[in-house]
């Protein structure tokens, strides 16, 4: 990343009144995250309250399958069932470094707002999170789970009532607290500074698998890392410290929703266009004539429209190779995962799984595939999907 650029993605386009603050958060984020002080309450935190680090587990009869090494990152058994709380408590605990005293987020499944709920009660910081009243109705559990946990769930109204017009009702509000407010976001995705400031707080992702390689193999890095794409988050932490050693192969797996000729797709880095999103310059889902279109996949945590712009670079430059993978594969690969192993991956994390089928491995290339969540919240849509085992 060169100036807030991964090539010709990235940036940070917002509007004037938000420059101020968004300049005041790129001087300040690295001096206070690199700190002892920071690193010293993230990490206990990381360790205590969330569970890691997280296991690499060996799982043998998938390896048996696919005729690798599979190594799995099991995200899935943090607290709240999820990668996304690594990310939360930093920029919690970013804000409270920076005197803010309000959170606000958005969401579209549930799951970053559930993930920030959670460390705003931890903290005891007021939190506002906005969510299309499309996404509320449809994802009922998470939003009694964020009021439990005593945030404030904004149903969003304009639009399609979805993420999209959630994130444009959370600027809006951060326009208005500039000065007291911290948007905390879910994914490698924003203006710049954030996709950098998620990725180096999900990179405890990849600093785990290389001591845990170590321990297992010998020696600290893979043959093959593969992780699923939405915004990018959990992907970028499971590469970051391989992003330059060309002995790793990366692929990412994306939503491809019904097909990517569909026209029902979340397939970003198959589909987009070079456009802006949500502060940044990245690929984006949209029409000839620049409206944002509606994404679709089965997996609610995969469609964004937009995709983090250090993967547009990667996808772009042939660092990384990413798969669209369907639906009915995903579906597929989870009900494998399960009968298996006896893991209910999340449907996001089925997507990386997905792409197993479609690769070729020698027997003993090390594979480390990064379970990004647990299924426990996708439990209907696979009772729904049970013929398609
Ligand atoms: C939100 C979510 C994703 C997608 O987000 P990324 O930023 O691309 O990681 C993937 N898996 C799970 C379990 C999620 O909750």
């Amino acid at each position: 990343m060169k100036d807030g650029y991964y090539g010709r993605f990235g940036g940070a386009y917002v509007p004037e009144i938000l420059y101020a603050t968004v300049e005041n958060l790129r001087q300040t984020y690295l001096p206070i995250i690199e700190s002892a002080e920071f690193q010293k309450e993230y990490h206990a935190l990381l360790r205590d309250y969330v569970g890691r680090p997280s296991p690499l587990y060996l799982a043998k009869r998938m390896s048996e399958r696919y005729g690798c090494k599979l190594y799995l990152k099991r995200e899935d058994l943090n607290h709240t069932g999820a990668h996304k709380i690594n990310n939360a408590i930093g920029q919690v605990l970013l804000a409270r470094q920076m005197g803010k005293r309000r959170i606000i987020a958005e969401t579209g499944a549930g799951q970053h707002g559930v993930a920030t709920a959670t460390v705003c009660a931890l903290m005891d910081m007021p939190c506002r999170v906005y969510m299309g009243a499309t996404d509320v109705a449809r994802q009922h559990v998470n939003v009694e789970r964020m009021r439990m946990l005593g945030a404030e769930v904004y149903p969003v109204e304009s639009g399609n009532k979805t993420l999209k017009d959630a994130t444009n009702e959370a600027i809006r509000d951060w326009c208005c607290h500039p000065s007291d407010t911290f948007y905390v976001i879910g994914s490698t995705v924003g203006p710049h500074p954030y996709p950098d400031l998620v990725a180096r707080l999900q990179s405890v992702i990849s600093s785990e698998i290389k001591e845990q390689l170590v321990e297992h193999e010998g020696r600290d890095y893979p043959d093959v890392l593969m992780a699923c794409v939405g915004g990018g988050s959990n992907a970028a932490g499971t590469i970051y410290h391989y992003i330059n050693d060309q002995r790793v192969r990366i692929f990412l797996g994306e939503a491809g929703g019904h097909g990517i000729d569909s026209g029902e797709t979340a397939a970003t880095i198959h589909c987009g266009t070079l456009g802006i999103i949500h502060g940044a310059r990245t690929l984006v889902m949209q029409t000839e004539d620049g409206q944002i279109t509606e994404p679709y996949s089965i997996s609610a945590g995969l469609d964004y429209p937009g995709i983090g712009p250090l993967h547009a670079h990667l996808a772009e430059t042939g660092r990384a190779t990413v798969m669209a993978i369907n639906d009915d594969e995903a579906l597929k690969a989870a009900f494998e995962l399960t009968r298996l192993e006896g893991i209910i991956p999340a449907l996001e994390s089925a997507h990386a799984l997905a792409m197993l089928p479609k690769m070729e491995f020698k027997k003993d290339d090390v594979v480390v595939l990064t379970v990004s969540g647990r299924g426990d919240k996708d439990l209907g849509t696979y009772l729904r999907n049970a013929d398609k085992a």
